[in-house]
């Protein structure tokens, strides 16, 4: 029997709709919940990622303010931005869209937005709120994950997940997570040997590595919970995951697909954190 196909986005906006009931409650108390995003330079890819946070904010009544600078733009711009976002009570998170351009460093700029309003999750501070396992604002993608995994009543206790991937932003954040849940993590990366062998033991795979087609049948275990957060645009211009979907959807249990899986669910998990965040300001 094929996979069960879990569907981000029927997810992601059943999510949005509740978190919209919020913001409404939020906003009759004059608390309404306020996203800042800053895009620099001129990366079509990270314009269309913000339109779709821009546009979420809108669906759910969260003011949003989109501060775009050139691709010239200088690291004391950046931080002086950021500096008035902090202080400015009606904006409850600031996300910087990465990547920036190279003459900014990314660590000082990410470093310069407040914890309390890092609704992405990036903030040393935050990520090692997760290492500890006290509270803190979990990465949109990571989060969003997790709430798939939840929705569909995945249990994690005792098994085995296997997370391709190590990046801060993806990787890494969701191993921690998956362990909070008591799963055994395997974590797997560029240089590991014998991926096919410790990925088969997955009961619940994630792929988040960037590389079409890099996990196929064969590297399933059958009945296996597969989650793909890759996004990679093929020549023709079609935007697939990590997974080989039509070959994996056969031998596993779950499968996300791309596009409509995990995507859907980093933008509604944005809005979540914003929402939060209003809600501790708020009191
Ligand atoms: P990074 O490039 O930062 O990290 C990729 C990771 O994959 C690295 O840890 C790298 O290992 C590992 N890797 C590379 N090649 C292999 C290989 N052959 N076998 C095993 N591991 C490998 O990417 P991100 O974490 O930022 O993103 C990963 C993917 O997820 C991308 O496609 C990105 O577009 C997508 N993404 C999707 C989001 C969504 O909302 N759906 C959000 C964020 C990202 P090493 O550390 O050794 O170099």
């Amino acid at each position: 029997m094929p996979a069960k196909i879990i569907d981000g986005k029927a997810l992601a906006a059943a999510l949005r709709a509740e978190l919209a009931i919020e913001v409404q409650a939020l906003t009759a108390r004059g608390h309404r919940p306020g996203l800042a995003v800053i895009l620099a330079g001129d990366n079509a890819a990270s314009r269309v990622y913000v339109r779709n946070k821009v546009k979420a904010c809108e669906e759910t009544g969260v003011r949003s303010e989109l501060l775009e600078f050139p691709g010239s733009v200088t690291e004391a711009e950046l931080l002086a931005c950021i500096a008035r976002l902090n202080a400015d009570a009606g904006t409850h998170g600031v996300l910087v869209q990465l990547p920036l351009p190279k003459q900014i460093n990314e660590s000082r700029v990410l470093a310069a937005v407040s914890p309390a309003k890092d609704v992405d999750g990036f903030h040393t501070e935050n990520l090692g709120a997760l290492v500890a396992g006290t509270p803190g604002f979990v990465a949109c993608t990571p989060g969003g994950v997790m709430k798939m995994l939840e929705h569909e009543g995945i249990e994690l206790r005792g098994k085995r997940a296997v997370v391709v991937g190590r990046s801060t932003i993806v990787g890494k954040p969701v191993s921690l997570l998956l362990l909070q849940k008591d799963a055994t993590v395997t974590i797997c990366h560029s240089r590991t040997v014998g991926l096919a062998e410790i990925t088969r033991q997955a009961d619940v795979l994630v792929a988040a590595v960037g590389k079409d087609n890099l996990i196929t049948a064969e590297m399933v275990k059958p009945g296996a919970c597969v989650i793909d957060v890759g996004m990679n645009r093929l020549p023709d211009g079609k935007l697939v995951g990590d997974v080989d979907y039509a070959g994996v959807r056969e031998v596993a249990g779950w499968i996300t697909p791309v596009p409509g899986g995990v995507g859907p669910m980093t933008v509604a998990m944005l809005i979540s954190n914003t929402v939060r965040s209003a809600r501790q300001r708020a009191g």
